[in-house]
């Protein structure tokens, strides 16, 4: 087979510098309990990387010497790393906010019976995945079964409050497109989610999230076997808007790996990048100093042309500054 063509092209993406620090972005492992096809992190049940309690110690230690106000964990399945519980706990002690981006399906997973419980006890909001509110599209992306086992963790979110009017268990879905096109405006699918999730299974959630595709790891495997690689950067960079540099969640935001090395953000993460302002080749949380990310350079190529495309893209969604 002919080999694939994945390097960036452009090497034009506007330079850009950190704003204060707020939020910690952990990846807590690679293993999941799905196999996604647009997974930017190849996760998948047979992925042996998975964070250390040595590890975990050195990210609440930096928690205390910095000022950050977000934890976000991520994966993989972050709820499949043994040390999960005790990592919300310790953050939630420290005031800190701590987000779940959660499968969904994990929740009825043997061995998980009790984690919704956890998650609102410690009123961790939830950030899910469901990219379609129509059954066939979530199973042909996510795999089969997915969408009921979906629902199932819905239901049992929503039965502890998450969802519900005047509940401050916040829910937020993630929505982002099954192929290589933007995804649509995010208020109008946000109105159709809510209306069809409420109409037919009876299910509330707070807000959705939609997040373009990001063509790396398997999602851009998946276009070059389909000879959509370049078509679609070439999308992304044509619908490039200058006003979300603004927002792109880099600015905010570190991402640290399962084995506590840092980048600018969960994309370079997995592209291998390092965070710029380490100035070393890679640098370990334990050895960060808070300060020296203030007005820092961040290290970006062609996929952040993925961020700021259209109405833009962050772990918060769109960006808003293009309707
Ligand atoms: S996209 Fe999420 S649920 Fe799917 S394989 Fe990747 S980490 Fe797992
Ligand atoms: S891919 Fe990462 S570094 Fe690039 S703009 Fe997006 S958040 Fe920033």
């Amino acid at each position: 087979m002919a080999q694939i063509e994945l390097m960036p092209r452009f090497n034009d993406f506007p330079a850009i510098a950190r704003k204060p620090l707020t939020t910690l972005q952990v990846n807590l492992g690679y293993v999941c309990n799905q196999t996604c096809f647009h997974c930017h992190v190849n996760a998948g049940p047979n992925r042996k990387e998975i964070m250390t309690g040595e590890t975990i110690a050195e990210i609440l230690a930096f928690i205390d010497r910095s000022e950050i106000t977000t934890l976000d964990l991520t994966g993989g399945a972050p709820e499949m790393n043994p040390h999960f519980r005790e990592l919300v706990v310790a953050a939630r002690a420290r005031g800190i906010k701590v987000m779940d981006r959660c499968n969904l399906t994990i929740l009825s997973q043997p061995g998980y019976e009790t984690l919704g419980a956890f998650l609102a006890e410690q009123q961790v909001e939830v950030v899910a995945s469901l990219p379609c509110y129509l059954e066939d599209n979530v199973d042909a992306q996510r795999g089969d079964g997915v969408f009921q086992a979906s629902l199932d963790g819905l239901r049992q979110l929503n039965a502890l409050g998450y969802g519900q009017p005047s509940s401050n268990r916040v829910l937020n879905l993630v929505y982002n497109p099954l192929g290589p096109e933007l995804p649509p405006p995010q208020a109008e699918l946000e109105a159709a989610y809510h209306q069809h999730l409420e109409q037919h299974y009876g299910i509330r959630f707070n807000q959705l999230f939609t997040i373009t595709n990001m063509p790396i790891n398997r999602f851009a495997k998946t276009l070059a076997r389909k000879g959509q690689y370049q078509s679609y950067m070439r999308t992304l960079r044509a619908a490039h808007q200058d006003a979300n540099l603004e927002g792109v969640m880099c600015r905010s935001l570190i991402s640290v790996d399962w084995q506590g090395y840092l980048y600018d953000c969960d994309f370079n993460q997995m592209l291998h990048i390092p965070l710029a302002a380490g100035g070393r080749p890679k640098t370990h949380i334990r050895d960060l100093n808070p300060q020296a990310l203030d007005h820092a350079e961040i290290a970006v190529a062609d996929h952040c042309f993925g961020c700021t495309a259209g109405q833009g893209s962050s772990c918060g969604g769109a960006l808003k500054a293009v309707s």
